[in-house]
């Protein structure tokens, strides 16, 4: 107890997601070894501190543990591309006017963080990171940025401004105006567990989980006829370990978003970092968390956040427009809202 609050809200996030994580899986061993097919019973594991974040991979596939090690690699891979902070990244180059020609991996990524920007009616915009680099929800000790920063930085703040076109070798040219700075952090979790999962796969892994904080994406079935069973943390749980909900998953993503994951108070207000990009300061929308179930966890990471910003009746609709697509909104007095086809993912003992 005293140990976990001594930990940043992040850290403690992760840390809560995985010791949720962990207690629902393990809750299931019972005896070791393999049973058959190459399936274990007690999952081969690897973790690190990346992405500013608890990563955590299992595997019940008997593979080498290394195949494991190398997924992890990934993480590192691609925040080399998609880091807005990191400053040897492809997108701090691109931010910093140091280059416009960019990979197709960016250029990919990009084009779908423009996509919801138009989904959502600009609710949800990457180049939110003129504003979002002025808030450090990170820090020991956080503060509201200067009202009149904040203000200068909106101008910044347009997904419409920028420009994709496709060159002949494969790369891509990046156009946006001048301040322009782009802001991946709302979608490139999603997007690297896949790019992780995809390695596993071809790695003869065709049972796990690969958990990047709240961002959880499963492989397979943990055996013929078991699932997997994610627990989602309770927002703003004391103990840490106290969960809202566990689903009962195969195959799939479970990304979560919410207030309680990056936030601070000043002079007894409330700040998170979902950020509205018409006032430059965080969402006001009664929401704690939205949680999405779906196939991939690119969709689900960028739904997530999307959701949040649209609030629940938007949100919700949009969620209802998507085949294969489930959510839970939690908002900010406790109360759990299901889309229509969710009630069979809930784990009920
Ligand atoms: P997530 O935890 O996936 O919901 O993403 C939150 C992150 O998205 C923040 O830490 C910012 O990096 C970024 N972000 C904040 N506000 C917005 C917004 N309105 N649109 C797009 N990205 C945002
Ligand atoms: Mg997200």
């Amino acid at each position: 107890m005293m140990k976990l609050n001594l930990l940043t809200p992040v850290k403690r996030r992760w840390l809560s997601i995985l010791t949720a994580l962990s207690m629902s899986v393990s809750a299931l061993f019972y005896v070791t070894g393999c049973i058959g097919d190459n399936v274990l019973t007690t999952p081969i594991t690897v973790t690190d501190y990346k992405l500013n974040t608890y990563v955590r991979i299992y595997s019940y596939s008997n593979v080498r543990k290394e195949i494991l090690t190398d997924a992890l690699k990934l993480c590192d891979t691609y925040e080399h591309i998609f880091s807005r902070t990191l400053a040897s990244s492809e997108l701090y180059k691109v931010n910093h006017k140091e280059t416009n020609i960019i990979s197709r991996e960016l250029a990919t990524l990009i084009n779908i963080g423009l996509e919801y920007g138009e989904i959502s009616n600009g609710a949800f915009d990457i180049t939110i990171g003129s504003v979002s680099s002025l808030w450090d929800f990170t820090s020991e000790t956080p503060r509201v940025p200067d009202d009149n920063k904040i203000k200068q930085a909106l101008s910044f703040v347009d997904y419409t401004q920028v420009h994709l076109t496709e060159n002949s070798d494969g790369t891509y040219t990046i156009d946006m105006p001048e301040g322009t700075c782009l802001d991946l952090g709302a979608i490139a979790k999603g997007y690297i567990a896949d790019r992780i999962k995809d390695y596993l796969q071809e790695h003869n892994v065709s049972r796990g989980i690969i958990n990047l904080g709240g961002n959880v994406l499963c492989i397979g079935q943990k055996k013929n006829d078991t699932n997997f069973s994610i627990g989602v943390k309770q927002p703003f749980a004391q103990d840490g370990s106290s969960l809202m909900e566990t689903l009962s998953i195969n195959d799939s993503s479970v990304v979560s978003s919410g207030t309680y994951e990056r936030y601070f108070y000043e002079n007894d207000k409330f700040y998170h970092h979902i950020l509205n990009p018409s006032t430059g300061y965080p969402y006001d929308n009664e929401l704690w968390d939205v949680t999405i179930l779906s196939s991939d966890s690119t969709t689900g990471d960028c739904l997530s956040t999307v959701c949040f910003v649209l609030g629940l009746d938007k949100g919700m609709n949009l969620i209802e427009s998507y085949e294969g697509v489930e959510a839970i909104f939690m908002s900010n007095d406790g109360t759990k809202y299901y889309s229509s086809g969710a009630d069979k993912y809930i784990f009920r003992q």
